[in-house]
């Protein structure tokens, strides 16, 4: 399977894609077409267990990868996570479930993806003979950093080096990410938020000044934020699995639609879902949730992406983002894989800051998405009301998504022509990655010490505390850094040695 970039060129193999992580002129690599999952072959999904579905889908696009090593590697990354099923899907009545892939190291959604992807790099990198060191540059929202120095932290022949918005992560968050053993790491604080963050990342990449001094110096960049194809493509498998176990369960026969509610930011999660479907899985509606910064809502629903607003902090910090990487991928799809209209449009996106679609494809995009969004309030009642309701403490992300897939299943319910369709929530996080807001939206109350959040939502719920969080408390910061956004590359070059 080769892969071609959104923004046009060459096509390339699967392991040149994730090594380079983006394509030339700031393009993402999508897959040449979308292999399909056949009725049989979905059939034998039912019988396998997590690594196996997932080792079989990914076999189809990185088909030069040997698949007994593959399932290897993912028996070994899933096999670090806490449980037997590393994305169990929890029944919360009748026709409402929620997906957990909140198992991993780093206890959200990242470790699905970010556990696999250092393996893939360094069996690409031998595939295709890279002789020079790695550094994996990073921008984070808050979970990405963390999960992507799990990841690589004492890998080989990799450098790592993660921006986090100062201002913008959960106190947990940031003690994850400054208390990251490893002597290949980096962890600095970058003045702003997150799209401040991600855009200063991206210049790095896209200068060929920058790249020529790091090669100068033995060293090629790649990404491991979700624009980089081998973060993308492990999440599908997480759609397939919940599938197979609704039928496995009983809950629908196979060739039933099911609709899946996403937490939304920089639209990798959802995307996952959408190239599920292109594969032949049977998925209904995906429900793009966002918080506050609603920027996806006002496009999916106008048709307009508009940029320039204000942004907003807010309790669900991991989905603070104006500027959504991974939408490009949709575009590019929508578009007929237009690539000369997509440039345009993400030339418009960087000035004058919008652009629109033609009316054809906002139809397209509404026979298979539906968007909302929760202000802080509606969080806020929804994590209170699912706890009273169900007894089971959301985290405040996937507190957005339940408020925005209650929205969606009231209105179908209201749709006379609509027939009843179970709603898998994507659940992203821990409660106890946030616990100051997650102890706030279920008791009212404020508490200044994360960890005594931590306890005290533990004494609520009773639900158990990831390891990991729990052994966090006794780590003491190793990085303090604090720079502007013109300063990373200084930072960079000094890094790479
Ligand atoms: C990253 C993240 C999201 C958003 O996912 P995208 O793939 O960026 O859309 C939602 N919730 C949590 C907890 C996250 O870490």
């Amino acid at each position: 399977m080769k892969f071609i970039s959104t923004r046009g060129g060459a096509a390339v193999s699967g392991a040149e894609a994730i090594v380079r992580g983006m394509a030339e002129g700031g393009g993402l690599y999508v897959p040449e077409t979308f292999p399909s999952v056949s009725a049989e072959e979905l059939e034998q999904l039912l019988s396998m267990n997590y690594p196996e579905r997932t080792a079989f889908l990914l076999g189809k696009f990185l088909d030069e990868f040997p698949q007994d090593e593959l399932l290897a590697t993912l028996n070994a990354a899933y096999g670090r996570f806490e449980g037997e099923d590393p994305a169990p899907l929890v029944r919360i009545e009748d026709g409402l479930f929620l997906l957990e892939l909140f198992h991993g190291p780093t206890c959200a959604f990242k470790d699905m993806a970010l556990a696999v992807l250092p393996y893939l790099l360094r069996k690409s990198c031998e595939r295709l003979g890279v002789k020079e060191k790695m550094l994996v540059l990073t921008a984070t929202s808050g979970d990405t950093g963390k999960a992507a120095l799990e990841g690589f932290a004492g890998a080989e022949g990799v450098q790592i080096a993660v921006f986090y918005p100062e201002e913008g992560v959960s106190k947990m968050q940031k003690l994850q990410m400054v208390t990251q053993d490893g002597e290949n790491v980096d962890v600095v604080g970058v003045k702003g938020n997150f799209d401040d963050c991600q855009s200063a990342v991206k210049k790095i990449f896209r200068s060929q000044e920058c790249r020529d001094k790091l090669r100068e110096k033995g060293v090629l960049l790649t990404t491991a934020n979700s624009v980089n194809i081998g973060r993308l493509l492990p999440q599908i498998a997480y759609y397939f699995s919940a599938y197979c176990d609704l039928v496995t369960s009983g809950q629908i026969a196979m060739g039933d639609a099911v609709d899946f509610a996403v937490p939304t930011g920089n639209f990798g999660n959802i995307l996952a879902g959408d190239y599920a479907r292109r594969m032949g899985l049977p998925v209904g509606t995906l429900v793009c949730a966002s918080n506050r910064n609603n920027v996806l809502t006002d496009f999916f629903r106008k048709g307009v992406y508009d940029k320039k607003r204000p942004f907003y902090r807010t309790m669900s910090p991991s989905m603070d983002i104006l500027v959504s990487s991974n939408l490009e991928r949709l575009l590019f799809e929508i578009s007929g894989r237009d690539s000369a209209l997509t440039i345009e449009r993400m030339r418009s996106l960087a000035n004058p800051g919008r652009y629109s679609l033609r009316a054809e494809e906002l139809k397209a995009l509404s026979q298979n998405f539906y968007a909302g969004y929760a202000s802080e309030e509606d969080t806020v009642e929804c994590v209170y009301e699912f706890f009273e309701e169900f007894n089971y403490p959301l985290d405040t992300h996937t507190g957005v998504a339940m408020h925005v897939a209650r929205e969606y299943c009231r209105k179908r319910a209201e749709d006379i022509h609509a027939e009843p369709r179970p709603m898998v929530v994507v659940s992203t996080a821990s409660p106890y990655k946030c616990p100051q807001a997650v102890y706030y939206a279920l008791t009212g109350n404020d508490v200044k010490d994360s960890f005594k959040g931590v306890k005290r939502i533990h004494l609520i719920t009773a639900m158990k505390v990831p390891e990991s969080l729990r052994a966090l408390r006794y780590k003491a910061p190793r990085f303090k850094t604090v720079l502007s956004p013109d300063k990373i590359f200084e930072e960079v070059l000094h890094f790479a040695g």
